[in-house]
């Protein structure tokens, strides 16, 4: 089909060469150089159709003719379809933004394993750069488990491996089919999950075993107890033995109860000033019968000031470190409590005694739940192995520290320093643990 303007220049052309075939004769010479021009610009349009047809995505020429009349369909076409990708892009663009802020690593394969894109996890995780793109994963993290782990067909069973970067570090990989032979892989760091999933087998099994040894003295006695060819006197006597296992577990079971209150981190009580001067010395006649002389704890009172927190709390912190500085000291040997004032406008709680003392190494672990340093001494001595833990979980709802300083041999000293009460004292934080 013509276009309006092709046909004008065509019936433009054959006029004149009607006029000159009129004025100079010769109409068949007209008509040829005629057509002779309209070749040639049809020619030029060609040559323009061709040039266009090398970079189609460009805008061809309005020229007026059919050549372009048929480009422009398959140019639209195109134009349409550059939109649909440039959408698509943006699209995808917008999704491996995403997967950048996704903490575990995400990492997408083709059918032959090789990295089509990564995310910043990805690269601290498993130590990829941008310029890995392209390459295989099994090429570049050269672990054994773990490019027998790429190789398998099935996409159930995660992997768990030490990081062949970090020796300290547990990863877990995960993969699903993304359809076409595509793999996404996902990679994420389970260390401190876990740690966590150990310390409460751990947790678990102390508990056990803390329990098991004072259920196995009763079960002991109960043998005899229940025999009744065994005279009266001597089954009371027997009777009595069953008080320090009970008492024992009776302990355990009041530490671990506190324990998992001071852990859940709610608190029934409001914080309150606390009078510790007078706190402490209620806290050292509890305990003064601990000690056959009655009078191994020394005094050194000399401030006045309070604490404003839980006094239940800040009792069981006096009552553990008091209580432990006479367990682990001879009987001749006394302990020194002390509530002063120190340099810096604080406040400080310190219990000094002339005992066993710590080994340096052990110094750092005394606080975890259920850690001695000789197991069966401490056993031995009464200790539930729990009341450093509540120390430092109390010191922590009360914005202070468990500090201790100890030489082998000759005594420890354990001390804490708090924020003198006055009414402008912020009420402490809570922490969850
Ligand atoms: P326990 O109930 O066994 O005393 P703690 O949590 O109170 O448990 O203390 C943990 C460990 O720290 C104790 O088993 C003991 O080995 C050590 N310890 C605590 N206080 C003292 C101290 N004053 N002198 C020497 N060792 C201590």
């Amino acid at each position: 089909m013509l276009s309006a303007k092709e046909t004008i220049l065509i019936l433009g052309l054959l006029f004149t060469a009607w006029l000159g075939s009129l004025v100079f004769d010769n109409l068949g010479w007209w008509l040829f150089a005629a057509a002779v021009i309209w070749i040639a610009l049809q020619a030029q349009a060609f040559r323009r159709l061709h040039r266009w047809s090398t970079r189609p995505l460009g805008r061809p020429d309005n020229a007026p003719d059919t050549w372009f009349g048929l480009a422009y369909r398959p140019y639209r076409a195109l134009l349409r379809q550059r939109a649909r990708t440039h959408t698509a892009l943006a699209q995808l663009r917008e999704v491996l933004g995403l997967t950048e802020v996704i903490p575990d690593a995400v990492i997408t394969l083709n059918a032959n394993g090789e990295i089509e894109s990564l995310n910043n996890a990805a690269r601290q995780l498993l130590n990829l750069t941008d310029k890995d793109v392209g390459l295989r994963l099994a090429a570049v993290v050269r672990d054994p488990e773990f490019v027998a782990f790429l190789r398998t067909n099935t996409f159930d069973e995660p992997l768990e491996i030490t990081s062949p970067f970090r020796q300290h570090q547990t990863l877990e990989a995960r993969r699903f089919d993304a359809g076409t032979g595509r793999t996404v892989l996902f990679v994420r760091d389970i260390t401190a999950l876990n740690r966590l999933l150990t310390m409460r087998q751990d947790f678990i099994a102390n508990v056990s075993h803390e329990l098991r040894t004072p259920l196995t003295v009763i079960n002991g006695y109960l043998e005899p107890l229940m025999d009744s060819e065994i005279p009266q006197e001597q089954r009371l006597e027997l009777a009595g033995k069953l008080k320090p296992p009970v008492d024992r577990m009776q302990s355990l079971i009041r530490d671990l109860l506190v324990l998992t209150q001071l852990e859940s981190g709610d608190s029934a009580q409001a914080p309150q000033p606390v009078a510790m001067r007078t706190l402490i010395a209620q806290v050292a006649a509890e305990l003064k019968d601990l000690r056959p002389s009655g009078d191994s704890i020394e005094l050194e009172l000399l401030s006045d000031a309070k604490v404003l927190g839980i006094e239940k709390e800040l009792h069981s912190v006096c009552t553990n470190l008091v209580a432990n500085a006479l367990r682990y000291s001879a009987e001749s040997d006394s302990v020194k409590v002390s509530w002063i004032n120190t340099d810096n406008g604080q406040v400080r709680l310190k219990v000094d005694d002339k005992g066993l003392g710590i080994p340096q190494e052990h110094l750092n672990r005394i606080t975890e739940r259920f850690y001695r340093v000789d197991m069966a001494d401490s056993t031995k001595r009464g200790g539930t192995g729990l009341g450093l833990a509540i120390v430092k979980h109390v010191l922590r709802r009360h914005n202070s520290k468990l500090n201790v300083t100890s030489k082998l041999g000759r005594g420890s000293t354990f001390y804490c320093d708090f924020t003198p009460y006055s009414v402008n004292t912020p009420t402490p934080s809570q922490p969850s643990n």
